[in-house]
């Protein structure tokens, strides 16, 4: 299964299986599992404004991870930079996500500072960041512009044929 997203009326966001069950494998539905997260990796496609999500980055031994909060370390960007090489530079950058202790996730003023300052200063193509937050029933998406446009994406679809 892969999830749409729709980003504008031209782009759409899509998070292929592999990437999801990364993410969901990390989902705290028990009340010792401590938040996670890491970045987004995949591609701007060539024929469209659409971006998939191919893969993510996990859990990394150097974070720092509490049942209410996730401290990403640098090790993440290692890990991007070594599928950047491995796929011959076309691996992308598109975003950070993390997990929460709620079935319903909402960002919070921390997650808010974090996305401003990787949508402002961090390096990227296109013109925005992704944001996903995995809470124990659904996942929510929000989405930040160089310009510091923000909003939530609309789940389009859930497609189970590819
Ligand atoms: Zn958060």
């Amino acid at each position: 299964m892969k999830l749409v997203y729709r980003v504008t009326p031209r782009q759409r966001l899509i998070v292929v299986e592999h990437a999801l069950e990364q993410m969901l494998a990390f989902a705290q539905r028990r009340w010792w599992n401590c938040e996670a997260g890491g970045i987004l990796l995949g591609r701007h496609l060539l024929d469209s404004l659409d971006v998939v999500v191919d893969e993510v980055s996990t859990p990394q031994s150097t974070d720092r991870r509490g049942r209410f909060n996730f401290f990403r370390s640098s090790k993440h960007e290692q890990v991007a930079r070594q599928r950047w090489m491995r796929e011959n530079s076309t691996s992308a950058y598109l975003g950070l996500w993390h997990t929460h202790p709620e079935p319903d996730p909402s960002p919070s003023n921390v997650d808010r500072n974090d996305w401003q300052q990787a949508a402002s200063g961090d390096t990227y193509e296109g013109d925005r960041l992704f944001f996903p937050i995995v809470g124990t029933d659904c996942i929510r998406i929000w989405t930040l512009s160089r310009r510091g446009t923000f909003k939530e994406l609309k789940l389009e679809k859930k497609d189970g044929n590819q």
